[in-house]
């Protein structure tokens, strides 16, 4: 390519082609067909928002706000960044429709891209996908076992194993603030012991610390005060209710005391997937209750839950533990010249008005090498159209599958190919 232009996709950004997008296509659906029968709908909203639906939402003092997010002035000169994660894009949604008159609670999910300018490695993309859910207006802890029950069918209904969940409360207004406070002192004196992000911004938010994947935090952090001991009596009834109900639907969890999620807007319930199989970039799915963000997004004070789903991690999973198979057309139609090429194609709309996957071979080829393209594409079945064929009627089909072969009359292919697929 003499002196052209090559261009490449952005660091940290990648094509999805064919055959993982069957992949793709197979776990969203499953998400879609799982996620309806729990009486979730499915909402769109734009990639691109007011910086401040995020900044509000997620915390000016976050990972994600501070350093990762795609913010730029518009030609209007507003300012406006993509989004990095799917529920504060919701909730601004909820508030501007006023979804809260539909009939409660309201659920809802999404899929899309995300953005994140981070340090780009296995697992991390600047843009990825996330399938998300969120359900509102009801507070009560049998909501949230129904939205970890609802991810933990998904999960294994696209046959993710060796996942585990773990669970903690992070409390509410009443009792975070005297856990901040019991925080704050045990940090007190261990300010040197903290990774410079965490040194600017702890006494702001020293659950951050908790979060923090720094080996300098992480040792620092060892003998904190534990949330769980300092939840208030409805907020430890909640989580008591909570593990009590997942007991009572088989979905087997740890409770981690020091998750505590890396976004600002989480009250009480938080909850994580890990996998065994990702390495460092662990978690295939997080999420929890947010029961102030509509109210801080102008809305009226509503409860809600919810988690995201990380596509990518789901995806290199699933082919860790299996083979990436191409899917195969059902029929290849090889046609020897004119007319055969034009029966071909009329033979090859019927078929396909059937919901049969059909490829039609180039007449002008030879047989031998439309033949070999089929077995490329492992077709199942072949039909060859010559001109004796056309006056005969008659066609010759192969089972590629199973070399069984045989001749069939025009007229009743349709019959008999919907009889063998
Ligand atoms: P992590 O701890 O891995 O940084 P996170 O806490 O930032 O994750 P969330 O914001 O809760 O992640 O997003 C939910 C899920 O989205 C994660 O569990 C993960 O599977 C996926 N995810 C988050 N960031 C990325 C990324 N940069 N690339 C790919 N997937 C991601
Ligand atoms: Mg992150």
């Amino acid at each position: 390519m003499s002196g052209a232009q090559q261009y490449k996709t952005l660091k940290g950004m990648q094509d999805i082609l064919p055959p993982d997008t069957f992949l793709w296509q197979s776990v969203e659906q499953t998400a879609r067909s799982i996620f309806s029968v729990f009486g979730f709908q499915e909402i769109r909203l734009p990639v691109l928002e007011s910086t401040g639906v995020f900044s509000r939402s997620i915390g000016e003092q976050t990972d994600i706000v501070e350093k990762e997010m795609y913010t730029f002035t518009d030609k209007g000169g507003r300012s406006v960044s993509l989004r990095p994660e799917g529920t504060a894009s919701v909730v601004r949604s909820y508030v501007e429709n006023n979804l809260h008159n539909l009939p409660s609670p309201q659920k809802f999910y999404y899929s899309g891209p995300m953005f994140r300018y981070e340090r780009p490695q296995s697992g991390r993309f600047r843009q990825f996908y996330q399938i998300g859910v969120e359900a509102f207006a009801d507070p009560h802890p049998r909501m949230d076992a129904e939205v970890i029950l609802m991810l933990e069918r998904f999960l294994s209904g696209i046959g993710l194993q060796g996942i585990s969940f773990q669970i903690n409360s992070i409390g509410c207004e009443q009792c975070r603030p005297g856990y901040r406070d019991a925080l704050l002192s045990f940090f007190s004196g261990k300010a040197d012991q903290l990774c410079p992000d965490c040194l600017r911004r702890y006494d702001r938010n020293p659950l951050r610390i908790l979060d923090c994947k720094s080996a300098k935090c992480i040792a620092a952090r060892s003998g904190a005060p534990r949330i769980t001991d300092h939840l208030c009596d409805d907020c430890r009834q909640h989580f008591g209710k909570l593990q009590e109900l997942l007991n009572m639907l088989h979905v087997a969890f740890t409770v981690n005391p020091e998750m505590v999620r890396g976004l600002d807007y989480y009250t009480r319930t938080t909850f994580e997937v890990t996998s065994q199989g990702l390495g460092s970039q662990n978690a295939v799915a997080a999420g929890g209750r947010y029961n102030r963000l509509v109210r801080e997004f102008g809305g009226p004070d509503t409860p809600a839950i919810g988690f995201a789903v990380g596509m990518e991690r789901v995806i290199g999973l699933l082919k860790q533990s299996a083979a990436q198979e191409w899917p195969a057309p059902a029929v290849f139609i090889a046609a020897r010249g004119e007319p055969a090429g034009t029966e071909a194609l009329s033979l090859a709309g019927r078929l396909r008005d059937r919901g049969l996957w059909v490829e039609v071979g180039d007449a002008e080829n030879s047989l031998k090498s439309q033949l070999r393209r089929a077995d490329r594409i492992s077709a199942r079945h072949v039909f060859i159209i010559g001109d004796e064929e056309l006056k005969s009627g008659q066609l010759r089909w192969k089972n590629l599958h199973d070399a069984s072969q045989g001749v069939i009359m025009m007229t009743e292919i349709e019959e008999f190919i919907s009889g063998i697929c």
